[in-house]
This record gives structure tokens, C-alpha cells and sequence, in this order.
């Protein structure tokens, strides 16, 4: 069986990974010859709304997934019709665009900050004067990592918000003053079957996510997570992983995002849980049984963001596991990132440290 993966990055290079002991070929589609799923199988170097990269991809492979959301849906409809895609494509246009995900997290009775879609000065202006400060100022679309984002706490910067931002179609959001952030990893296949990882605790730094720490262990936040999660997976007929990051608030959910792909949040699973998301993923994708998705102890991910640490002092360290996207350094970009898998709480948080440590200064501290 070949999957056909639309974008070369980390997350399509660890999909392959975890594909390969079920015996299925990957192939990919980027547009950039050297990204890391290139070290473990073939890229066809396109644009990902070029029709004629697209058909080479189809034509070579069985069943088509994507590991990148900035896909253009329309181009990926046309290519739908010749090979399946999932996750269904409806899920990926609602993820594209902030006020689509929020309509929708509200239709279906999942609590989001209060929002306004804004389209000119007047419409930021009755936003905030309707919201109250701070507030945040996104783009609706290719947003991610906290770009395209301007946070507002006074009336003064009304103006320099909508200078920086304006022009293209906008989100107002309520600011939300969240205890902590969590997210939740889960899978629907084919068949309808579905599973949920433990909810798991984030912590971001100028927008990037640091590191993740699993399993979170709150039976009611467990209980509501799944419980919205389950209502995205049976609206859209679901195939493959899901996820939702949430802001905690006064021990309630409250959902920033949805991600209609397999996760950075979800990462630790691939040694910290009894079947990874990406294996997961791809049972889901093919109708397969799914996997348990039972922690096997207390887990930490760090992200490496810019630079590695030291790769023998990181290896020296015990239940440590290294993940190197072999990707060229450069400020803000993920080239790879460690989990560390402990018995106890504890003992993680001690690891965890030994392993911040590690890192510069500045990326350490989380
Ligand atoms: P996003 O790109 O929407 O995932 O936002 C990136 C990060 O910015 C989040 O993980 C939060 O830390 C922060 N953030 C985004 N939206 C809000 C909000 N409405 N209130 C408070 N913090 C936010």
C-alpha cells in the first residue's frame, strides 16, 4: 500500500516512520526538495496547488493524506476525485480560517473566547468597543505559531493594530487570561471508530509551542475534551487525528484551535504512549483497529527551536529520546525535539530540567 503525504515536513517524515513497520510506501509532495521526509522517501518537488505535481502524486500512490494545513482545498478537491483523501477536506477548509472554526466550535456547543469577524477600521473599532480590552487581533487565515496576531490592551493601539494587520480578512478575539493550556490528540477511522489520548499541559513562548507535558491528569477536563473532540470527529465523518488546543480557564475548557492532522502536542506519544498518533493517523486513514493510546508513564516533549543542544550530553541522559528533523538551524524554526519518559511525575520534571538545561538561555526557560 503507497500513502501519498502532501507536504515533506517533520510530521510527514514521522508519519513514514511510524508506516513503515506496517509495511506501507510513502511518497511526498513539496515544494522543497531537501525538507526531512526526504530522508525517508521520495519527493515530487511541486507547489501544492501546481494540477500536474498533484496528479504525479495521485498517480503513484493509493490513498492521499496531508500533514500541512495551508493546502489550497480547491486543488486538493480536484484530486480527490481520482484517490481518496483524508481527512475529509471539509475539515481542512473550516481549519483555514479562524472565524469558520470558531462558527463551528459554537454551533456545536464548544466554548471558544467571544469573537467578531472585522473587515474594516469601523468593524475593529464596534469589535473592541463590543469585547472590551486587551483583546487579540488575528488573520483568519495562515496564521500559525502566533503569527499574524496583534494584541491589543488599549484604544490607543486601534489604529496600529488595524495598520499592521489590515487588508486582509480579520478575527477580533476577547483576550482570555487562561490559567494554563492544554490540548487533546484523538483519532476516528474509517469504520467510526475512535480514540483519545490523555489531555496534555503546553506551555508557548512568543507563540511557539516549548513544551508538552503528558499525561495532564484531570478526569473532568479528560471528560469535556473528549466529549468536544467526539462532536468535531462525528460532524465531519472523520478520518485520521484530530486535535484541539484549548486555554484553561477556572478549571474550564475554553478552544483556541483545531488541527486536522496529526500534532506537535501529540509528539511525546511516539515513545510515551503505548501507539503513537502517527500510527494512529494512518490506521484510521486505512480502516485498520486503532491502537491503545495508554500513557506508558510520565512524559515530556521539549521542542528545539533554533538551535540542538549538545547531541552526546542530550543522548548521556537517561530515558531521553532525540528527534533530529536534520533540518538547517535558523532563528524560530523547529529542527527538532527530545522526550524524555519517566515514572513519575516527579522524575519527569527532573529529567525535563536536566534536559532545559541543555538548551541556550533563552529557549531554556519555559
Ligand atoms: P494561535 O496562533 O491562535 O494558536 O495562538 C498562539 C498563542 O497565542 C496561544 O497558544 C496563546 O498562548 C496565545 N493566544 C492566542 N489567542 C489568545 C487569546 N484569545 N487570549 C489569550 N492568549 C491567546
Amino acid at each position: 500500500m503507497k500513502i501519498g503525504i502532501i507536504g515533506a515536513g517533520q510530521l510527514g517524515r514521522m508519519l513514514a516512520l511510524a508506516g513503515y513497520p506496517l509495511a506501507l510506501q510513502f511518497r511526498f509532495l513539496d515544494s522543497s526538495a531537501d525538507s526531512p521526509g526526504g530522508q525517508v522517501g521520495p519527493i515530487i518537488t511541486g507547489a501544492f496547488d501546481d494540477p500536474t505535481s498533484l496528479a504525479r502524486l495521485a498517480e503513484s500512490v493509493d490513498l492521499v493524506t496531508y500533514e500541512f494545513e495551508n493546502v489550497p482545498v480547491a486543488a486538493l478537491r480536484r484530486l480527490a476525485e481520482s484517490r481518496p483523501c483524508r481527512p475529509p477536506l471539509e475539515a481542512l477548509r473550516v481549519s483555514q480560517d479562524r472565524l469558520y472554526e470558531k462558527e463551528l466550535f459554537t454551533e456545536l456547543g464548544i466554548p471558544t473566547p467571544p469573537f467578531r469577524p472585522v473587515d474594516s477600521l469601523l468593524d475593529l473599532k464596534e469589535a473592541v468597543a463590543a469585547l472590551g480590552l486587551p483583546c487579540v487581533l488575528k488573520t483568519r487565515r495562515l496564521g500559525y505559531d502566533g503569527k499574524g496576531q496583534c494584541y491589543l490592551r488599549r484604544a490607543s493601539e486601534v489604529e496600529s493594530a488595524w495598520a499592521a494587520l489590515g487588508g486582509v480578512p480579520l478575527i477580533l478575539e476577547g483576550f482570555v487570561a487562561f490559567d494554563r493550556e492544554v490540548s487533546i490528540v484523538g483519532a476516528r477511522s474509517t469504520r467510526g471508530e475512535v480514540c483519545t489520548y490523555p489531555v496534555v499541559d503546553n506551555t508557548h513562548r512568543e507563540g511557539i509551542l516549548r513544551v508538552t507535558r503528558a499525561p495532564h491528569r484531570s478526569a473532568a477536563l479528560q471528560r469535556s475534551a473528549e466529549r468536544y473532540l467526539q462532536r468535531l470527529l462525528e460532524h465531519f465523518d472523520y478520518a485520521g487525528v484530530l486535535t484541539i488546543e484549548f486555554f484553561v480557564r477556572r478549571g474550564r475548557l475554553i478552544a483556541n484551535e483545531m488541527a486536522p492532522r496529526v500534532h506537535n502536542s501529540g509528539h511525546w506519544t511516539i515513545e510515551g504512549a503505548a501507539t503513537s498518533q502517527f500510527e494512529n493517523h494512518l490506521r484510521a486513514i486505512l480502516g485498520l483497529p486503532l491502537g491503545s493510546t495508554r500513557a506508558v508513564g510520565h512524559s515530556a516533549m521539549v521542542n528545539f527551536i533554533g538551535t540542538m543542544p549538545p547531541r552526546e550530553r542530550l543522548l548521556a541522559l537517561p530515558g531521553v529520546h532525540l528527534h533530529d528533523y536534520g533540518k538547517a538551524p535558523r532563528p524560530g524554526r523547529k529542527i527538532g525535539h527530545g522526550t524524555v519518559v519517566a515514572g513519575s511525575a516527579t522524575e519527569r520534571e527532573r529529567l525535563l530540567r536536566r534536559v532545559l538545561a541543555l538548551l541556550p538561555r533563552e529557549s531554556g526557560k519555559v
